[in-house]
């Protein structure tokens, strides 16, 4: 199937200043991101905070525009003024809390979007919120109901409705079940897949938890420092991870089956500032395998085992 949105070379990087007289700095945020996306699929974006994640999210949401690179949606250059390419990607948050206005109720929380963009009429509107509220799971009488008054797995249900309301192409879905307990998590990831293969929707799944994404993840991207380190099918890289940093990421994920035990590989210290990105790899500093050459020469990005993996060693 042809992809949706290309992403080559992302860059994002902000000017910050120290005190009023300050140098100014460099935050590097993201530092040359390849990626495509494709309906009916979902990429996962993974790693720890600072790794340029969310930076991600906001350019392929078009909040923000990259330094450098490019990205191209539904064949077209993404652009903040083009109103249909806008539609076309929506975003849901992590905190279903923060995301909803408490004083709107639901009904006016999914039709606000056909408001301003659509012709609709009211009778039409409330027939397409009280049927999307239908598909994920809500009951249409609570069409009233402010969401205060709904769990946290419901409010995220009413955040999801609200993003396909415009009919979009592609969905961020930006740590989306990772305020919820185990539970509700499972059920609204089940709800993310159902959607997926109705709507044919393309996922950017963003996530610090490589757990999370196992289930719903057709191919895996793993940041550190705003860039990638190990890319490819989810099959391949969950059975055999090949960057040190992915197999600590992995390590720290409970497994399900009892009969398996799996080494913990810990990783030393903090993820370093994207003020002062370490020199050659910048895994370096944490890497428990790294030898003389991986403080002097960058890893790129190469093919290993049938998936791509920036690391010297791997
Ligand atoms: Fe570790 Fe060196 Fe590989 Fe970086 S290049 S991940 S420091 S072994």
């Amino acid at each position: 199937m042809s992809t949706i949105l290309q992403a080559k070379d992302l860059c994002r990087h902000y000017e910050v200043k120290k005190g009023m007289m300050g140098k100014t700095q460099i935050v590097r945020a993201l530092n040359g991101v390849s990626f495509e996306l494709t309906p009916g699929k979902t990429l996962a974006v993974v790693g720890e905070s600072g790794c340029g994640k969310s930076t991600l999210a906001r350019l392929v949401t078009m909040i923000e525009e990259p330094t450098s690179g490019s990205l191209t949606i539904s064949g077209r250059p993404a652009n903040a003024s083009d109103r249909e390419l806008r539609q076309t990607v929506q975003i849901v948050f992590q905190d279903p809390y923060g995301s909803l206005n408490p004083r709107q109720k639901v009904g006016s929380i999914l039709e606000e979007p056909l408001k301003i963009n659509t012709r609709d009429s009211a009778a039409t509107r409330r027939e397409k919120a009280e049927s999307m509220m239908r598909r994920v799971g809500l009951r249409p009488e609570h069409y009233d109901r402010y969401p205060h008054m709904f769990s946290g797995g419901q409010r995220q249900r009413i955040a999801i409705a609200r993003a396909l309301m415009l009919n979009p192409k592609i969905l961020v879905l930006d740590e989306p079940v990772s305020a919820l307990d185990l539970s509700i998590q499972a059920q609204v990831l089940n709800l993310l897949i159902d959607l997926q293969k109705e709507f044919g929707l393309a996922y950017l799944f963003i996530s610090h938890d490589l757990s999370v994404v196992k289930h719903i993840a057709d191919e895996v991207m793993v940041m550190y420092l705003g860039r990638p380190v190990e890319t490819g099918d989810a099959q391949t890289i969950f059975a055999d991870p090949r960057h040190p940093y992915t197999k600590a990421l992995l390590s720290a994920t409970p497994i399900a089956d009892p009969t398996k035990t799996q080494q913990r590989v810990r990783l030393e210290g903090e993820l370093p500032s994207p003020l002062n990105i370490p020199t050659g790899c910048a895994f370096h500093p944490r890497c428990p395998i790294a030898v003389e050459r991986c403080s002097v020469d960058t890893p790129l990005l190469r093919p290993v085992a049938g998936r791509e993996v920036a690391c010297h060693l791997a």
